[in-house]
């Protein structure tokens, strides 16, 4: 049976929107899936956990990361450093995972560049006032800080024209689905299928020389 490619997906999605949620949840229903763990400067939340939610560094070491070429891609947002560490990411991709980034637009701007097979998702909230329900309920931030994410929000609207697809979390079943649903679908694109093809192709080769007419 053949294998199917593991693709790069880049979920982004204004603060608040679900991604967190929408990731664990789809990665406790399918196996296919492996979720990068970020490194930050940020300092961690309640519950967060070092090496889990994110590797937490301070501002030298994430810059010495970057001189070393240790980071696919980093950017800042909201005062702080974020990236993706690169040898797992090409590890996981290796071994035919659908390698999971959650990240912001720029470091999925990057992305895209790098990798033009990637697949951009950018997740949204039914509404402006469901995300800042979600971004008060969630207790995590300061009214300040909340009042910065709703700011960064609008911002980052100005960018979605740049993903592939918009997916809308209003119920989080249906969404985790329906993300599936399209991973799957791009997952069968011939651009991502390459080693495929390159297979049959050489089989097909081989096969006709073997043929006496
Ligand atoms: P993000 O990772 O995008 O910043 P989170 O996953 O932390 O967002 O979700 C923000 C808040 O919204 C959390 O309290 C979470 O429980 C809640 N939430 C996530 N998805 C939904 C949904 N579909 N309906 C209602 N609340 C949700
Ligand atoms: P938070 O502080 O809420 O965990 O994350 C803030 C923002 O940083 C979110 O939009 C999140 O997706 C993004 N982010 C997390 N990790 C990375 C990363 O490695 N690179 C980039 N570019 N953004 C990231």
């Amino acid at each position: 049976m053949e294998e199917k490619e593991g693709i790069l997906i880049v979920i982004s999605g204004f603060s608040g929107a679900g991604k967190g949620t929408l990731v664990k949840e789809l990665l406790r229903r399918h196996d296919e899936y492996a979720l990068s763990v970020s490194m930050t400067t940020r300092a961690p939340r309640p519950g967060e956990r070092d090496g889990v939610e994110y590797f937490f560094t301070d501002g030298r070491h994430f810059e010495e990361t970057i001189a070393a070429d240790g980071l696919v891609e980093y950017a800042q947002y909201c005062g702080n450093y974020y990236g993706t560490p690169r040898v797992w990411v090409e590890e996981q991709l290796a071994a035919g995972k659908n390698v999971i980034l959650e990240i912001e637009i720029q470091g999925a701007l990057k992305i895209k560049e790098k990798f033009p097979e990637s697949l951009l998702l950018f997740l949204t909230p039914p509404s402006a006032e469901e995300l800042k329900r979600r971004l008060v309920g969630r207790g995590t931030e300061s009214g300040e800080a909340v009042a910065r994410r709703l700011a960064r929000a609008a911002e980052e609207s100005e960018g979605v024209e740049a993903y592939d697809y918009i997916v809308i979390n209003d119920t989080l079943e249906e969404c985790v689905e329906e993300v599936h649903r399209l991973v799957d679908a791009a997952r069968r694109a011939p651009a991502r299928r390459s080693r495929f093809i390159r297979e049959i192709r050489e089989e097909l080769n081989r096969l006709a020389k073997g043929v006496q007419v």
